[in-house]
C-alpha cells in the first residue's frame, strides 16, 4: 500500500522533472519532493508495522536515488544548453582577415614643409637644419641687430640661464649656412621657433617657419619675386598674385612685406583680408651688406635675397584652420582629417 503510494509519487515527480523549463523550475520540484517538508518526507516509516517498514524503507530509498539521478541528468542538460547559447554569441570567424595596423597621417605643417622642400630642391636649393637652442650672436648680432636695437624687444625671447636662447626665427640658419658653405648659396631652412607669448587662437609660443636665401652675383628683387610667385603658386595650386610693400627688417636692405592677393575673395575685399584684397604673408628683401660681411662674404662681389615664411600660418591659410592651438593639440580627431 505504502509502496504503491511511493511509486506513484516517484512517477509524478519524474514527470515534473522532465517538464521543468529551466533551472529555477527544477529547483522548485526538488524542494517540493525531496525537501525537509517535501512529499517524500511525509512518509513516516517509523509508525509502520515491522514487515511493512522494511518494504516501505526500501521503496523510499529507491525513489530518492531515482529522483536524484533524474535531477542530475536534467541539470546537466540545462548547463549544456546554456553553454551552447553562450558559445553561439561568442562565435568568432577565424577566417576573417586581421584588422592590421591603423594608418596614420602627416601633420598639415609637415605636408606643406615637404612640398616646399621638394619644390626648392628641384630649383637647386639645399635644405639646411640648425639648432633650436641658439647663441645670441647667431639669433641677433650676426643678423645686423645691434644690442640695443628694438628688434630684440619686439621678439619676446625665451632666454636660457647660460645666456643662450630658444631661437625666435629660422634666420640664424642663414648665418650658419653662409659660414659653412659660402657663396654662391641657395638654401632653405624649415624649423621650429619659439616666442615668449600669450597663447590664443592666433598666437602660439611654438610654431614653424621656413627661411630661404639665395646668394650669387647680380641677384635682384626680380629674382626674389620670381621665386616667391613660384612658391606660392605651387602651394595654393593657382597663379598667385603678389605685391611688395616697403618693410623694415635689420637684416635686409631694401626690405619688403610681401602680400598675396586674397585667396578668399580674389581682390574685391572680405573679412579675411580686412576689405583690402591683400593678405600680408612674409618679410623678405635683399640681404644687408653687413650680414654678408659678418659671415665673411664680400658684398661688393656677392648679393642675395632672403625671405621668412610662416609655415604654420601657411598651413592654416591653405586648410582654413582658424585656431593655431589645434596644430599642437595632439587631438587625433583633428589630425585624421589630413
Ligand atoms: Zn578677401
Amino acid at each position: 500500500m505504502v509502496e504503491e503510494q511511493i511509486q506513484q509519487l516517484q512517477s509524478a515527480a519524474l514527470q515534473r522533472i522532465e517538464e521543468a523549463k529551466d533551472q529555477a523550475a527544477l529547483e522548485q520540484v526538488r524542494v517540493d519532493v525531496l525537501g525537509r517538508k517535501g512529499s517524500l518526507a511525509q512518509f513516516n516509516v517509523g509508525k509502520l508495522a515491522p514487515d511493512e517498514r522494511k518494504v516501505a524503507g526500501k521503496a523510499l530509498n529507491t525513489a530518492k536515488q531515482t529522483l536524484e539521478g533524474a535531477f542530475e541528468t536534467r541539470e546537466r542538460a540545462f548547463a549544456s544548453a546554456a553553454l551552447n547559447t553562450r558559445l553561439k554569441h561568442e562565435w568568432l570567424d577565424l577566417t576573417l582577415p586581421a584588422p592590421g595596423p591603423r594608418p596614420g597621417s602627416l601633420h598639415p605643417v609637415t605636408i606643406i614643409q615637404n612640398e616646399i622642400e621638394d619644390l626648392f630642391t628641384s630649383l637647386g636649393f639645399t635644405v639646411l637644419d640648425g639648432p633650436e637652442v641658439e647663441t645670441e650672436y647667431h639669433n641677433f648680432d650676426a643678423l645686423n641687430i645691434p644690442p640695443e636695437h628694438p628688434a630684440r624687444d619686439m621678439q619676446d625671447t625665451f632666454w636660457l640661464a647660460n645666456g643662450h636662447l630658444l631661437r625666435t626665427h629660422t634666420s640664424p640658419v642663414q648665418v650658419r649656412g653662409m659660414e659653412k658653405l659660402g657663396p654662391p648659396l641657395r638654401m632653405i631652412a624649415p624649423g621650429r621657433v619659439f616666442r615668449n607669448e600669450e597663447v590664443d587662437a592666433s598666437h602660439e609660443h611654438t610654431f614653424y617657419q621656413l627661411e630661404g636665401m639665395m646668394i650669387d652675383r647680380n641677384v635682384s628683387v626680380a629674382h626674389l619675386l620670381y621665386f616667391m610667385k613660384t612658391l606660392l603658386s605651387a602651394i595654393f595650386h593657382l597663379e598667385a598674385v603678389v605685391r611688395l610693400r616697403p618693410g623694415y627688417f635689420p637684416f635686409v636692405e631694401p626690405g619688403f612685406e610681401l602680400d598675396i592677393r586674397c585667396l578668399i575673395c580674389g581682390g574685391p575685399g572680405c573679412s579675411v583680408c580686412k576689405q583690402s584684397g591683400w593678405v600680408e604673408l612674409m618679410p623678405c628683401g635683399l640681404v644687408h651688406p653687413n650680414v654678408l660681411r659678418v659671415s665673411g662674404i664680400d658684398p661688393d662681389v656677392w648679393g642675395g635675397f632672403a625671405f621668412g615664411l610662416g609655415l604654420t600660418r601657411l598651413a592654416m591659410m591653405r586648410y582654413g584652420i582658424d585656431d593655431i592651438r589645434l596644430l599642437a593639440s595632439g587631438d587625433l580627431r583633428f589630425l585624421r582629417q589630413f
